[in-house]
């Protein structure tokens, strides 16, 4: 069967889960339907695919839950969330299954799912560890999953983990890498790249590039620190404070001017042309201080062929063989960063085998249509399993203290 599906997210920003949710709308053609809680740059990328899109605003409430969010900051988006969920609710009769993108999307749709007796699948892209939520957040969302999703798919193996690590059912996870195209990095031409290196007003020497929106966690300081190390290397930092981390951005150039290399740091901001910024760099780095849920960055900088610097830990681990499609360093220290680039440049050969090697191992393993087809697949089954469990599937669902999840979806 094809079942129709309703995406929720509540994002209306371009965040690695958007441009990952774009990619699966996309795939899945007249099948999907997007609905954001928040209207914006999501929104006219999906428009623009040709993915039918609408906006249903929540209230700031809703959006304000978050990471690190206690248990207060959940109560007083009730009202907001209740709202939500009959609306939702309503919309959702006309698919066959309720996908969330977002733990805020999920909270709605796990309420929404029951009332219009649709299954409800998460995709799961965020590390429910203390290092980024609190433990009221956590347990809320475990407990709604296991509880009420009829699936939950997570971003990496990590993810995974650190779900049932949080008490989540293992019976309902299944891991779906993301897949990123590489016909955007191989469309980039020497001259687009020869190009973009002077509208950037980079010099000629070495160019190491981290492309994350700015916030403390990704870690961007870390390569700002790393400089004084690695003399005549300049910094080419993409992307800008999505999430309100407008503080972080000016301090990453006090610290620059402080350590006397702001002359060597090019703030680039939000961009949308990241294939051809990443082939104008030597060294694509991956600096975030906590566990990345996934890294797409990561796949991205080895499908531009460029040798990748990434911090060891969560999801990345599963994109990264250290020393062969790229070089895993310890998160937070910059000595390690510049060790590890200086290594790199003072050897273009080896390099330029490593970036190969991991060129061809990111096409293998994290291809688009891989993703579409599992998801795709999650999809499907879970629509059968709604149709013929009806009023059971209900009941059985509000179960919320979960058991080993074993009784979820089963192909
Ligand atoms: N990105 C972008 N423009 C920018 C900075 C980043 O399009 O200026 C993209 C980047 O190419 C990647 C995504 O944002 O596809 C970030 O995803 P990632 O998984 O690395 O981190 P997340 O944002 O999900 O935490």
């Amino acid at each position: 069967m094809s079942a129709r599906v309703l995406f929720l997210s509540h994002a209306g920003v371009l965040g690695g889960a958007e441009l990952s949710l774009l990619d699966l709308a996309r795939g899945l053609g007249g099948r999907a339907h997007v609905t954001l809680f928040q209207d914006g740059p999501f929104r006219e990328r999906l428009d623009a695919a040709g993915v039918g899109v609408g906006v249903m605003a929540a209230s700031p409430g809703l959006l304000g839950v978050g990471r690190g969010g206690g248990a207060l900051s959940s109560l007083r988006s009730v009202p907001g969330v209740l709202r939500q969920v009959g609306t939702v609710a309503l919309q959702a009769r006309a698919f066959d299954v309720l996908y969330a993108n977002s733990q805020k999307a999920f909270v709605v749709a796990a309420l929404a799912g029951p009332l219009a007796r649709r299954p409800v699948v998460w995709h799961l892209r965020d590390l429910l560890t203390a290092e980024h939520f609190g433990a009221a957040h956590r347990r809320l969302v475990v407990a709604l999953a296991n509880g009420l999703a009829a699936r939950v798919l997570a971003n990496s193996e990590a993810t995974a983990a650190a779900f049932v690590e949080a008490g989540g059912a293992p019976g309902k996870v299944r891991v779906v890498h993301n897949g990123i195209a590489p016909g955007p990095f191989d469309a980039v031409t020497e001259a687009d790249v020869r190009q973009t290196r002077t509208a950037l007003g980079l010099g000629p020497g070495s160019v190491v590039g981290v492309f994350s929106r700015l916030a403390q966690w990704k870690g961007q300081h870390v390569l700002v620190e790393a400089l004084p190390r690695l003399p005549g290397v300049q910094a080419l930092l993409v992307g800008e404070a999505l999430f309100g981390e407008d503080a972080y951005a000016a301090e990453l150039r006090t610290r620059a001017a402080a350590l006397g290399v702001a002359d060597r740091v090019v703030f680039a901001g939000f961009r949308a042309d990241v294939p051809a910024l990443m082939k104008a760099c030597d060294v694509v780095a991956h600096t975030s201080v906590a566990a990345e849920p996934f890294g797409r960055v990561v796949v991205e900088g080895m499908l531009a062929a460029r040798p990748v610097v990434a911090a060891d830990a969560g999801g990345v681990r599963e994109i990264v063989e250290d020393g062969r499609t790229g070089r895993l360093v310890r998160p937070g220290d910059p000595a390690a960063l510049a060790d590890a680039v200086a290594a790199l440049l003072a050897r273009p050969d080896a390099a330029r085998r490593m970036a190969a090697a991991g060129r061809d191992a990111a096409r293998s393993r994290f291809a688009v249509g891989a993703m579409v087809a599992a998801v795709a697949a999650e999809i499907d089954a879970c629509a059968a399993r709604g149709q013929r469990g009806d009023l059971a599937w209900g009941v059985g669902a509000l179960n919320l203290h979960g058991g080993d999840g074993a009784d979820a979806v089963r192909e």
